[in-house]
């Protein structure tokens, strides 16, 4: 099978391997659709990780499965996340999946950007998911992204009649905007540098969107809100300057979700005082658990979130290096997908 290995963001190659051979509890996917994920592009994130089959974001076909398995059978159409937990730790006990060691050592393999890969037996079990008719491949791999913004959201504590400020309007961000309006926001704030992407966003249910070069963003913001300012904002890059915007915009009692991490040496500086007095709670989120998955299908069968709204480029599998600059260059694309024959 042809798997494409990334060694650096800038030299990824195409590389024959061996089918995986199945065992016990597992199955074998022949790969349909992977997402390109921010994460993947993002350099000093890769780096460390690198060399890779990367692809997280997959949705295929079952063409084989090992002994002992009844859930799945060769013809299903699954989304399988690349992390599962055990369910039994005290990490998964509370609810925290990506706490689970299980989780963070689970993967799929080699990885989504390949022709097959093999779920573990832990992923069959604990995280893959039948797609239901009339979903397509492309619906199925935004499970996990759109899965991202769930738990981001749930997090968050948004409630309906709520103001939300989103900063940043990249695919990530636009989940964001749909699934605040769908939760029942009062008034859904985005800002980004990028036209495309602020027009998007309105087309999502954004009721205002900003233009940081433009305006100063706490000011609009404090305009529109009479003073009140964001119940929840959710930063999208992770960019000190952008967390830092995002704690001036949070309303007393408000909540700053960290939606993206920085390179290891960043350091933020908080003031104390300021968080005690206004009661303003930092809170990140890193990626999504079972419960989040599961979450994330329902929205997308319900069609608050689908690929006609979110996937804006599609490249077959040969044409992946094109794919990868065009999810790097993050101009005027949302999600691109890579499709296998
Ligand atoms: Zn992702
Ligand atoms: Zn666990």
């Amino acid at each position: 099978m042809k798997v494409a290995r990334l060694y650096d963001v800038s030299d990824i190659r195409f590389e024959e391997e061996p089918i995986p051979q199945v065992k016990p509890g597992e199955a074998l996917v022949r790969t349909r659709t992977c997402g390109i994920c921010s994460g993947d592009v993002m350099g000093w994130y890769m780096k460390k990780k690198a060399p890779l089959v990367f692809g997280h974001e997959p949705a295929g076909e079952v063409v084989e499965v090992g002994a002992g398995v009844t859930d799945f059978r060769p013809g299903d159409r699954v989304f399988v996340h690349h992390h599962a937990p055990c369910f039994t730790c005290r990490a998964c006990r509370r609810g925290q999946f990506v706490q689970c060691p299980t989780w963070r050592a689970s993967r799929i393999i080699p990885g989504g950007m390949s022709e097959y890969f093999l779920v573990p037996k832990e992923n069959l079990s604990g995280d893959a998911l039948h797609l239901p008719p009339g979903l397509s491949f492309a619906d199925g791999s935004l499970v996990e992204p759109t899965a991202c913004a769930v738990k981001s959201l749930r997090r968050s504590g948004l409630q309906a009649g709520e103001k939300v400020l989103i900063i940043g309007l990249g695919i990530m961000g636009q989940l964001h905007v749909a699934l605040a309006r769908h939760v029942g926001a009062e008034s859904v704030i985005g800002a980004d540098f990028v036209s495309y992407r602020r027009e998007k966003a309105l087309q999502l249910g954004a009721d205002l969107v900003l233009d940081p070069a433009q305006a100063n963003i706490e000011d609009a913001l404090r305009e529109h809100s009479n003073g009140e300012m964001a119940e929840v904002v959710i930063v999208g890059p992770g960019s000190i300057e952008a967390m830092e915007l995002g704690g001036r915009c949070a309303a007393k009692g408000g909540t700053v979700v960290l939606f993206t991490c920085s390179p290891p040496e960043a350091v933020l500086q908080v003031s104390p005082y300021q968080l005690y007095f206004n009661e303003i709670r930092l809170i990140p989120s890193y990626s999504c658990g079972p419960n989040d998955t599961r979450d994330a299908l329902r929205l997308i069968a319900a069609g608050v979130v689908t690929a006609e709204k979110f996937i804006t480029h599609r490249f077959p599998f040969t044409a992946l290096h094109d794919a990868y600059r065009n999810a790097a260059e993050a101009r005027d694309s949302l999600k691109t997908v890579v499709e296998f024959p």
